[in-house]
């Protein structure tokens, strides 16, 4: 194939990339983006297995911090092409479901756990503000503002389960909104009314696509941008970063001037001579996505549920999702049929048997009651996604701030969910975001200013974004 020269250069057409892409197509600018696969979404597509279901690669959910995100979501799939939800998720914990979020519900538990809980939380709020707080990391902090009754109890092993790292061994500054902090007195009040508190979290309410999964909103921006400057199914397979230049498996060689990569920071870097042979610091869980597709109805407790957390041992899976409740399309035969997906993670302190994760989900899936007749599975389908959490590692900013900035004097800018390794803003509308400012930045030959998600989450996440 020939040779390619453009001003800028993306790679990768999941939502950071097509962020970039749908922005620089707004400027005059010239600009390429390259994708290793046949089609865009990244972690956010989707895929159809042989019976006919559709799955997304894990438990995806639709919220947004950005006025142009919605309006690009409308844009892709049209006012019509949703269906709304009201989150309803639950924990699932000795035989029975608490809702979410666990810490404020507190009175669904038996009377010792109960009473556990309540004591540590008293504990914990009586040691807040007496001296320096002490916390180093992410199971300081649980213990801190928690205590250690519902550390135990859940936020310890349930963290362990979904990020498959010790809480001892991560940071806790991208906690931000992410997990709610509760308030004695709104519990005390929820234990004597026996009321469920259900509506905390910035995804309260959230729509999903009628038809093709979370996929099919990034196959649909994909495919509006100009076909001669998107090039599907060319994996770069090397960089010169000296030289400027990229080649890919297609046989494409490709110089550019500033370089958006939104692969992952890990893969990038062997590239970079200062980096390359290094043993980088960067840590992240791979996650395992194993949907299973029944005949028949799903069981009447699970006809509105969303998804479950669970935190126990019985079962490998972290989280499931009653998939066919966000779709009657993500399944062959509507109305006949439903679908529960699970994810489990993975890492080097966390190893699963992936020939047996199938039948060991099954039958967890069993004993905690989500599937009634093993006979009704009709569809299993199992998918590794090497990269799936970027853990927040100890002294991650640290590291991660002055490696960007060290790519940004060479012309390339590393962003999304692994090209920045920022898990606080890993979503889709973070990602979505992040490549759409750093072309704003590369437009206006401007600094970290632009780029807000980025450099200033906590402050991107505690507000609308206009
Ligand atoms: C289990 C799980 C659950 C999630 N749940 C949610 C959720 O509920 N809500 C939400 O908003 N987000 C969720 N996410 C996050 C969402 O998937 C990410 O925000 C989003 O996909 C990140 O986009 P990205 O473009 O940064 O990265 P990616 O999606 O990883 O895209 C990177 C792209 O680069 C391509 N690429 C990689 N290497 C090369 C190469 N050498 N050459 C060319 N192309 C290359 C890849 O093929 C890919 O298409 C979840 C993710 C996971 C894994």
């Amino acid at each position: 194939m020939s040779d390619f020269c453009t001003d800028i250069l993306v790679i990768g057409g999941g939502p950071a990339g097509l962020g970039a892409a749908l922005r620089l197509s707004e400027h005059k600018t010239d600009w390429l983006l390259v994708e290793a696969e046949d089609h865009f979404g990244g972690l956010a597509g989707s895929l159809k297995d042989e019976q006919g279901f559709t799955w997304d690669l894990g438990g995806h959910v639709l919220f947004s911090h950005y006025d142009t995100f919605d309006r690009f979501m409308n844009v892709a799939l049209g006012e019509d092409g949703w269906n709304h939800h009201q989150r309803e998720s639950w924990v699932w914990m000795k035989n029975r479901f608490v809702p979410y979020p666990f810490q404020n519900n507190l009175h669904r538990l038996d009377a010792v756990d109960r009473e556990r809980c309540l004591a540590g939380l008293q504990w914990a709020t009586s040691q807040m503000g007496r001296g320096p707080s002490g916390i180093g990391n992410f199971n300081d902090w649980i213990l801190a503002t928690f205590g250690p009754g519902i550390a135990n109890l859940f936020l310890r092993p349930y963290n362990f389960k979904v990020w498959a790292y010790p809480p001892e061994t991560m940071d806790y500054h991208w906690i931000g909104e992410r997990v709610s902090v509760p308030n004695l007195g709104e519990i005390r009040r929820a234990m004597e009314t026996g009321e469920d508190q259900v509506s905390w979290g910035p995804n309260r309410t959230f729509r999903f696509p009628r038809q093709g999964g979370t996929g099919a909103i990034w196959q649909s921006l994909g495919r509006r941008l100009e076909s001669g400057r998107v090039w599907l199914k060319q994996r770069v397979e090397h960089l010169d970063a000296d030289e400027k230049i990229v080649r890919t498996s297609g046989g494409m060689t490709i110089r550019y001037h500033r370089l958006i990569s939104t692969m992952p920071l890990d893969q990038l870097l062997k590239w970079i001579p200062s980096f390359a042979g290094q043993q980088l610091p960067l840590k992240y869980s791979s996650v395992y996505m194993i949907g299973i597709g029944l005949n028949g109805q799903p069981p009447a407790h699970l006809k509105t549920k969303c998804w479950m957390y669970f935190p126990e041992s019985n079962s490998p899976y972290y989280r499931v999702t009653v998939f066919s409740n966000y779709s009657d399309l993500n399944v062959a035969l509507p109305g006949q049929q439903w679908s529960l997906m699970a994810e489990v993670s993975e890492s080097p302190c966390k190893r699963m048997e992936p020939t047996r994760l199938v039948a060991q989900t099954i039958q967890a899936m069993t004993e905690d009651g989500l599937i009634d007749d093993v006979s009704s599975i009709c569809s299993k389908t199992i998918r590794f996604l090497p990269h799936g959490y970027p853990t927040p590692f100890l002294g991650r900013d640290q590291w991660i701030h002055p490696v960007l900035a060290k790519l940004a004097k060479k012309d390339i800018y590393s962003r999304g969910r692994f090209g920045a390794w920022k898990y606080e803003v890993a979503n889709q509308d973070h990602s979505f975001a992040q490549g759409s400012e750093c072309v704003e930045r590369l437009v206006h030959e401007g600094g970290e200013e632009y780029e807000p998600t980025l450099f200033m989450s906590n402050v991107v996440n505690s507000r609308r974004n206009p």
